[in-house]
């Protein structure tokens, strides 16, 4: 199989916000399909994890073996996680209630910024956009970055935290990219991660 602009964005659909990031990538005339089995998961040139709550999706994905899947999906494709993604995708989860997939060499804290009354909207700033490096940010009960490893890139702040790091092919990020309207988080990720490998190919 060959990963081109025709394979779709896969979205791990077994719980949480994933509808809202195949808005996002229709927005940006992105090919999208929802993941639930292994199966649906095969021809995707990428996947998303989205937000939602990791402790319950982590058990979904191990109930269809996609845990494993993933974690091989990896080796040869990109993945973006956030909020409750980035929280699976990490090395270590402080509290130990999810035992996460370790694609991502990070520690992270679950609930940092308080309970459902401490979402909130801030603007953070993502440097590399150097002509507009403002971003709005939606945190729900929104992991923080605790540390990470040298390999791990940070790429965007909300005041003095790092709240989104790429690590080779995996991005992760604390806030919701697809509850706002700007749409440079996605087609980043798009653009950086995806279309970079066109014609490459790859087995499952
Ligand atoms: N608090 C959730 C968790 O720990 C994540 C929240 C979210 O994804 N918006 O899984």
């Amino acid at each position: 199989m060959r990963v081109s602009e025709g394979n779709p964005v896969g979205i791990l659909s077994l719980q949480g916000d994933f509808e809202k990031h195949r808005q996002a990538l229709a927005e940006i005339n992105s090919p999208s399909k929802e993941v639930r089995t292994v199966e649906d998961l095969t021809p995707c040139s990428a996947l998303i994890i989205p937000g939602g709550e990791s402790t319950t999706m982590r058990k979904l994905m191990a109930a269809e073996e996609l845990d494993s899947a993933v974690k091989k999906f990896a080796e040869s494709r990109p993945i973006m996680g956030t909020c409750a993604g980035m929280i699976l995708l990490s090395s270590k989860v402080e509290d130990s209630t999810v035992e996460p997939l370790k694609l991502i060499d990070m520690t992270v804290r679950r609930n940092a910024y308080g309970r459902q009354i401490h979402s909130f909207i801030d603007t953070g700033r993502v440097p590399m956009w150097e002509d507009n490096s403002k971003l709005e940010m939606v945190f729900i009960r929104a992991p923080q970055v605790v540390s990470y490893g040298p390999a791990v890139i940070p790429l965007a702040t909300l005041g003095e935290e790092v709240v989104m790091v790429r690590s080779g092919k995996i991005l992760v990020l604390a806030f919701h990219p697809e509850l706002a309207a700007d749409r440079r988080v996605h087609r980043f990720f798009v653009e950086e991660f995806i279309e970079e490998r066109k014609g490459i190919p790859v087995a499952l």
